[in-house]
């Protein structure tokens, strides 16, 4: 049977790698990443995460996975100790295999989290030799005066220069964006989205700015010398960014940092909202209710129906505050599926009124295209 599950396990590399120069100004991996992980101490973690996935997962055979290796340079490293990190998921692959059936059939190979600069042709062919298929690169920006102020120490043109290296390569990859940086004006950022789709990555993450404690933003921060944006602006940009994304056939893997509790601890501003991607979901949906108003003569009754319980959430909005703004709106909402199990057959969004004004069908492309023209 096809696996249906595709399960990454993380390796935090934790800076390793990074610029001896200084870390770039928004970085706290300390808080951001997970428990950190040397060559040492990769193959035994390893063993562990792989045979928890065994005791839940194997006898279903529903599933693959990845090792990666993220929060780091990792392409920046000797190419001894790279080998040593690839070698200690071989061998943890291996030995969880021994005696149990298909666990290296599973294994779909390697993901390393790097940076633009250090990535060149040689590098590329080294990774593709250990089995690596999906690199992920932080960009951050494609604008050259964001970038020198995150102090990432590339330019725009090279970031464009390694993503193109990488695409000719046929590796799969993922792109990450941040929104809301230091001169990351709104002009700018929906130049960077732009920028990004152009880049033509299979996967994109986009990162809306939080302000750490530890990170030399930080302490900039807290001297007053850094005034963030307010939350509402980067919330609806990276909801243009996911909107954005999708259209252009890039499927957003994450929206805002992997956030766990010490890393809420440790912000001081920015949108660390654990349900961000559902709050950006929503603003998205808000447009619906725009679409609504144009349409429908008032106050008659208006009934929207849609193709899954998740479109419907997305429409109430974040703590309902979608219907909240909406509440002069004559409303009946109903999820389709739960009383048509032609899921197929079911369009995205189904509007119409009681008093028998035309209907409407609207498309996710729809929703997502109306979101992206109000900006
Ligand atoms: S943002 Fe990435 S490249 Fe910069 S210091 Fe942090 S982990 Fe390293």
């Amino acid at each position: 049977m096809k696996p249906v599950k595709h399960i990454i396990i993380p390796v935090f590399l934790n800076n390793l790698g990074c610029p001896a120069s200084g870390r770039c100004v928004f970085c706290d991996q300390a808080a951001s990443g997970g428990t950190p992980c040397g060559p040492d101490s990769t193959e035994s973690y390893l063993k562990g995460f792989i045979s928890g996935l065994e005791k839940e997962n194997i006898s279903k055979n529903e599933y693959s996975f990845e090792i990666a290796f993220y929060g780091g340079t990792f392409t920046a490293l000797p190419r001894g100790v790279q080998e040593s990190f690839f070698e200690a998921g071989r061998s943890a692959v291996s030995s969880a295999g021994e005696g149990r059936r298909g666990i290296d059939g599973k294994f779909e190979g390697f993901r390393v989290s790097t940076r633009p600069d250090f990535i060149d042709i040689e590098t590329l062919s080294f990774l593709k030799a250990n089995a690596v298929k999906t690199i992920e690169i932080g960009v951050e920006s494609f604008d050259d005066g964001v970038l020198q102020k995150a102090g990432r120490g590339y330019s725009a043109a090279s970031a464009a220069y390694s993503c193109g290296l990488v695409k000719k390569s046929g590796f799969k990859f993922s792109l990450h964006l941040m929104c809301g940086l230091e001169g990351q004006s709104r002009e700018v950022f929906l130049r960077d989205c732009a920028s990004l789709a152009a880049a033509g990555p299979d996967y994109a993450r986009i990162h809306p700015l939080c302000v750490m404690s530890g990170s030399r933003l930080g302490e900039i921060y807290k001297a007053g010398g850094f005034v963030p944006r307010p939350d509402s602006e980067l919330i609806e940009e990276t909801a243009y960014a996911m909107a954005f994304f999708e259209l252009n056939g890039i499927k957003v893997i994450r929206a805002g940092i992997l956030e766990n509790d010490k890393f809420r601890k440790e912000v001081l501003a920015g949108p660390a909202f654990p349900n961000l991607r559902e709050i950006a979901e929503s603003l998205i949906h808000s447009t619906v209710f725009d679409f609504i108003r144009t349409k429908f003569e008032r106050p008659s009754k208006i009934l929207v129906e849609t193709g899954g319980e998740k479109i419907l959430n997305y429409l109430v909005g974040y703590k309902k505050e979608n219907i909240k703004k909406n509440n002069d709106l004559l409303l009946e909402f109903k999820n389709k599926i739960l009383y048509n199990n032609a899921k197929d057959a079911m369009p995205y969004i189904l509007i119409s009124a009681e008093n028998n004004e035309s209907a409407y069908v609207l498309t996710r492309p729809d929703v997502l295209k109306q979101y992206i023209n109000k900006f």
